[in-house]
């Protein structure tokens, strides 16, 4: 889907002692931060029935993922602002309530409401026809290694998904804290659910704008039964980390990062990732800073998909392991950089020249620049190329309107809406343009 749902890729403890370069970076925190500092946005949303998420390892979740994103990728330079703690109960009754609501019941049909959805009949063929987005044989390293043989075909595929979805949504359903008290209720639609099914989610990311990373302690089942990404499902069907649609944040372009800290320490047992009691209090914050956090802002903002071929040392590598523990572990001892994401670096380099040139107001070149970001970028990217060069256009478009260029204006809405042709700002501005241009000279 659009966000990359993912869950969770990797890292080092070892490079995240980080370099030199980081005393200098917490400068940038007023104004003049040079060219290319990203600064990202931070809540933390704090759900007070599981494993506690204090400000210091928020913090130490944040340094690690800064440490292990220079370490692993260079570029851009990112900086985290103070994030803003806040209850789950207040996040969620903060949001635009009415919009909220409105998307809850938009993606109603699509959720799981009690285990017998599991059952429905058309489920099998609405998951076969998700899957068959893969080839089969890109769609296997996501499966279970005893199981890769016997999918032969997409309906295979969906049947093998489909047992694993009822299998992880019993477990989540009985689920108990120590005092009794479910994870999850049964009746998934209950009230007492919200923020820990993954539509929640989805929708307080569409409303919201107030960050570009959200970190939760929360357990959030995944409940949307139109597209269950097979690495999510075999992952007990939990969400860890994911690029969701947030159009009231422009930093990742209209996307925020999501990142559960979940599953390794406190309770429910059964829920929890398997060998978490392999990682003490230092090692869990920087298993969520670097193998789910930093992952997550490579596809924010580099851009690069889940990848299966890329090796262990690939930040951005995703394959079936027993459990992101494991996963973690095995990035702790490849360090370095992965040679296939050098593309992508590329393309943000290109990306930043870019917005250096619409920030100067050299509009020239940045309409050089653009062409250049536009074809730099690989067309196999997370998310959609078409949004991305409409974005890319559209921002250029608006520099051209501020600086009232109407005809290089028009050609660059044009091209943002040949890319994607339902891009909406890119209509408006559009419209604005041939007023402009329509309108009779009067000087
Ligand atoms: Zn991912
Ligand atoms: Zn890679």
């Amino acid at each position: 889907m659009r966000h990359a749902l993912h869950i969770g890729c990797c890292f080092v403890a070892a490079l995240l002692i980080a370099p030199p370069a980081h005393a200098k970076k917490s400068k940038a925190k007023t104004g003049g931060a040079g060219s290319g500092v990203v600064r990202i946005g931070v809540t933390a949303v704090v759900d007070d029935q599981f494993a506690p998420l204090e400000d210091a390892s928020v913090t130490q979740v944040l340094q690690n993922a800064k440490g292990t994103f220079a370490a692993k990728f260079g570029v851009p330079d990112i900086f985290f602002e103070a994030p803003k703690i806040v209850s789950a109960k207040a996040f969620f009754k903060r949001l635009p309530r009415d919009d909220f609501r409105a998307c809850i019941a938009r993606h109603e049909p699509r959720r799981v409401s009690r285990i017998e959805d599991y059952d429905r009949p058309r489920l099998q063929e609405g998951v076969a026809a998700f899957l068959s987005r893969w080839r089969l044989p890109a769609l296997l390293p996501a499966f279970p290694p005893d199981l890769r043989a016997t999918l032969k075909t997409h309906d295979d595929a969906a049947r093998a998904l489909i047992a694993e979805m009822r299998e992880a949504a019993l477990r989540a359903t009985s689920a108990r804290f120590e005092n009794g008290e479910p994870v999850l209720r049964a009746k998934l639609a209950e009230e007492q659910n919200l923020g820990r099914r993954f539509v929640d989610w989805l929708c307080a990311f569409e409303v919201q704008s107030e960050a570009d990373v959200v970190l939760t302690n929360a357990y959030v089942f995944y409940d949307l039964l139109t597209e269950p990404y097979p690495h999510a499902v075999y992952h007990g069907s939990r969400l860890a980390g994911a690029v969701m649609q947030s159009p009231g944040r422009t930093l990742f372009l209209g996307r925020a990062v999501f990142v559960s800290s979940f599953g390794l320490s406190g309770e429910p047992e059964t829920l929890l990732e398997p060998s978490h009691q392999t990682l003490n209090a230092d090692d869990r914050n920087k298993f969520v800073g670097t193998y789910l956090l930093a992952h997550e802002l490579g596809h924010a903002l580099l851009r690069i998909p889940d990848v299966y071929d890329h090796g262990p040392k690939c930040l951005m590598s995703t394959d079936y392991a027993l459990g992101y523990v494991d996963g973690y572990k095995r990035l702790l001892g490849h360090q370095g950089r992965c040679s296939r994401c050098t593309i992508y670096t590329d393309a943000r380099r290109a990306l930043q020249l870019f917005d250096d040139a619409l920030k100067a107001k050299k509009l020239k070149n940045a309409e050089k620049l653009a062409e250049r970001v536009v074809r730099r970028m690989p067309p196999n990217i997370d998310g959609s190329v078409g949004d991305f060069a409409a974005r890319i256009y559209t921002r250029l478009g608006q520099a051209e309107v501020e600086q009232r260029k109407w005809r290089a204006a028009e050609l660059y809405l044009r091209r943002a809406l040949a890319a994607d042709p339902l891009h909406t700002e890119a209509r408006v501005l559009l419209r604005r343009v041939h007023q402009q241009l329509n309108a009779p000279a009067s000087r």
